[in-house]
């Protein structure tokens, strides 16, 4: 036994693995990691029982996790979940970026499909548990990270199906990530979806609820299919105002050079609200742009990058942080932005995030979270 944390009252068991990684077997794991197929020695579990709150938190060896074949979970989908990041700064420390805004965001989640809220300090407490004994885990190649994966599930065994879970398991994984985009920044094609919607007027699109997946892999493939790499998700009543691209945030740059202004849509309750979204919109006026949140619908779009008005449309989200949109697709044609490489708005904002979560430019608003 070595450390534990104590938070909300409650203290962190530390159970080390029996089967930790050597050294060389982590060297080699850490060489080409891909995306969230790798994952460290570790993970943290937190349970709760309706009439007893939380409990038992602890840290443990990561592995498999045996359910009753009539959890809850595995029926009416009652899981939420996140997703954050650990970087590496030049001085050897590590870092998380605004995790505070995912521990909210987390709870709206949670409020959103009847699960009970997380305390902060417990969701901030798990990471930084997991990270005092995974740091080694945190890559130090450029543009790669540990990516963060908390989430939580009903556990209640039985198949009544009017009432939320009475017991819930919390649990934090860690997977090293290497540079999402290998070979440089690409811009993707996207397929304007018109036959699926992601999320409608009441529904749960606001909240990072797994289902929202689970509905979105159809218009997905149907985007592969039309030669697309993403789909971009309209509102599901009129089916033109554009809200996301797959699991990323959009934005739309009109004009150029210092007079460049910047829409992205706003937060209508469909809308996921991306902490990479927030973080722009506060980062952007300070580099003297003007933004804006608004709506764009889909004939808005096309007339204004064939206007040449549009000069630079790009996704951002913690997974790629800023992704450029080169050419867009739909049933009614195709048609690029500017010249369908990577603009100039695109690249500063990629390099300025970049420099924030990896340290070397200084933290003006409080994002960085230093661990230990
Ligand atoms: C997670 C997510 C985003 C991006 O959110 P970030 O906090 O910036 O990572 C955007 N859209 C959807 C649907 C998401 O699930």
């Amino acid at each position: 036994m070595d450390s534990s944390t104590t938070t909300s009252g409650l203290t962190f068991d530390i159970r080390l693995s029996s089967q930790r990684k050597t050294p060389q077997e982590r060297a080699e794991l850490l060489d080409s990691p891909g995306f969230g197929t790798v994952f460290t020695d570790h993970m943290v579990t937190i349970r709760y029982a309706e009439g007893k709150g939380w409990y038992d938190p602890r840290l443990e060896a990561y592995g498999p996790i045996t359910l009753d074949p009539a959890t809850a979970a595995l029926h009416y989908a009652q899981e939420i979940f996140e997703g954050l990041k650990a970087y590496r700064h030049p001085d050897g420390s590590v870092a998380t970026f605004r995790p505070d805004a995912n521990a909210a965001r987390f709870n709206r989640s949670a409020r959103r499909m009847a699960m009970p809220e997380l305390p902060e300090d417990l969701f901030l407490g798990a990471i930084s548990t997991l990270l005092e004994h995974d740091s080694e885990w945190v890559p130090t190649q450029e543009n790669s990270s540990l990516y963060l994966r908390p989430f939580m599930f009903a556990t209640d065994v039985g198949l009544g199906v009017n009432n939320p879970s009475r017991s819930y398991l919390f649990v934090l994984i860690a997977s090293p990530s290497g540079a999402y985009f290998s070979g440089g920044v690409r811009p993707v094609t996207v397929w304007l979806s018109e036959d699926y919607t992601r999320a409608a007027p009441g529904g749960t699109g606001e909240a990072k609820f797994a289902g929202n997946y689970a509905a979105s892999f159809l218009a997905q493939a149907q985007a592969v299919e039309q030669g697309c790499d993403q789909v971009v998700w309209l509102d599901a009543v009129e089916h033109r105002w554009v809200e996301e691209m797959g699991g990323m945030n959009l934005f739309f740059v009109f004009g150029s050079g210092d007079s460049a202004r910047v829409l992205t849509p706003a937060l209508t309750g469909t809308l996921l609200p991306g902490i990479t979204r927030d973080s722009l919109l506060k980062l952007i006026p300070e580099l003297g742009f003007q933004v804006e949140e608004g709506r764009l619908s889909i004939d808005q779009w096309r007339s204004a990058a064939e206007s040449g008005e549009l000069t630079e449309v790009f996704a951002c989200g913690t997974a790629a942080v800023i992704t450029p949109v080169g050419h867009v697709k739909s049933s009614h044609g195709e048609y690029a932005i500017g010249d369908g490489s990577p603009g100039p708005m695109t690249m500063l904002l990629r390099d300025e995030l970049v420099a924030l979560q990896y340290g070397t430019r200084a933290d003006t608003h409080g994002w960085v979270h230093r661990i230990g």
